[in-house]
């Protein structure tokens, strides 16, 4: 799947028809998780049976499209499976017990309720919420209309602190011509830098993070300084809001080039569990961006890894710091020592790439330095 967006031009009307569609969703879905509370045994398929039913019973939510409507009960299912998931595997702490949702931001259409104009500038929402033709703007370069229709799958609004946004979900079978480079390569990724790899190269972490991390603290103080429900309260929030956007952005674009590079460059990529949704969660605003990063750019390794039909192997988090990469010894260190000196073989390099090094070794099935990874140094 390709994710094509756009931002949407429309009159004020339009937005609120939109905002009203979100609105609908949000109910259909919380209706459903109310059943699955209180009756027991309720399938997906029974879900998809009551969205039709509330269709019928609540005049204002048959406005919109059934196929959305169905959407929206399949947001519920995907709630309660992912707390059943998390039962079934006894993943440590809270286990999601599917909540009600209140903020609501986007509407998902299939392949019915929209119409693509011939111009591919314009779509049209055909079903009753009364959207309406909506203008597309965005980049010349990506054309949602060079594509057949039906290959369209999903269509999706989307609200933000900056406006409203169409996605298109195209099905697409992208592959890419892998150029082979004979490199493997372990990455790890650390504090000081973004990642550090078993070849000894570094990638920095963006210096956005630490711009944006300062801009946002101090809207979170001017924030906390205003008056509940003033008006100038309500500015300094969206201020935030359009903020937290722009990181938002900047890591996304920051991620997705950086997991281009590295995958189109090596052959076999093998990185650290982390399990980041696991780590604990902290106060540390850098902190908790640069995490979110880190998870970012691991989808995309994956993604373009399938793309370039590269391995990218994640390897469990096990004394990667702490051993040897030359002879499996381990080597206790400090969180502030950034140098591994092994006493027993006299290796000596950066702790980073001493750590990338046991990740790749790990990936390809060994334990210490032996012959098959000599080769792989520079
Ligand atoms: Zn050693």
């Amino acid at each position: 799947m390709l994710i094509y967006e756009y931002k949407c031009a429309g009159t004020p009307q339009q937005y609120a028809a939109i905002d009203e569609a979100i609105r609908i969703v949000q109910f259909i879905r919380n209706k459903c998780v109310r059943q699955w509370m209180d009756e027991r045994g309720v399938s997906q398929n029974d879900l998809q049976v009551s969205c039709a039913v509330l269709g019928r019973s609540y005049s204002f939510a048959s406005l919109l499209n059934s196929q959305a409507r169905q959407t929206a009960a399949d947001r519920a299912w995907f709630a309660i499976q992912r707390f059943y998931d998390n039962c079934r595997e006894h993943k440590p702490g809270k286990k999601g017990y599917p909540q009600f949702q209140h903020d609501n931001r986007s509407v998902e259409y299939k392949t019915t309720g929209w119409k693509l104009e011939p111009d591919g500038k314009h779509i049209t929402f055909t079903d009753g919420c009364g959207i309406g033709c909506l203008r597309l703007v965005g980049n010349k370069k990506q054309q949602i209309a060079a594509f057949p229709t039906k290959r369209i799958k999903r269509v999706r609004l989307v609200r933000r602190a900056d406006g409203y946004y169409c996605q298109f979900a195209v099905k697409t079978d992208r592959q890419v011509e892998h150029v082979a480079t004979g490199t493997q390569v372990g990455i790890d990724m650390g504090l000081k830098y973004f990642y550090a790899t078993s070849l000894g190269d570094m990638v920095e972490n963006p210096r956005f993070l630490h711009q944006s991390e300062k801009k946002l603290k101090r809207l979170h103080r001017r924030l906390s300084r205003t008056q509940k429900k003033s008006v100038h309260r309500k500015k300094v929030r969206q201020k935030l809001a359009k903020g937290y956007l722009k990181v938002q952005r900047q890591r996304e674009d920051f991620a997705r080039k950086t997991a281009n590079a590295l995958v189109s460059s090596h052959d076999l990529i093998a990185y650290e569990d982390l399990k980041i949704a696991n780590m604990v969660r902290n106060h540390s605003l850098a902190k908790s961006i640069s995490d979110v990063a880190w998870g970012q750019f691991l989808q995309w390794v994956n993604a373009y890894g399938v793309m370039h039909q590269v391995p990218v192997i994640a390897v469990a988090p096990h004394f990667t710091s702490q051993q040897c990469s030359g002879c499996g010894q381990i080597v206790k260190k400090s969180l502030s020592e950034r140098t591994h000196t092994c006493p027993q073989c006299k290796l000596m390099m950066d702790r980073d790439e001493n750590a990338a090094r046991n990740i790749l070794n790990k990936a390809l099935g060994c334990t210490g330095g032996h012959s098959e990874t000599d080769g792989l140094a520079p």
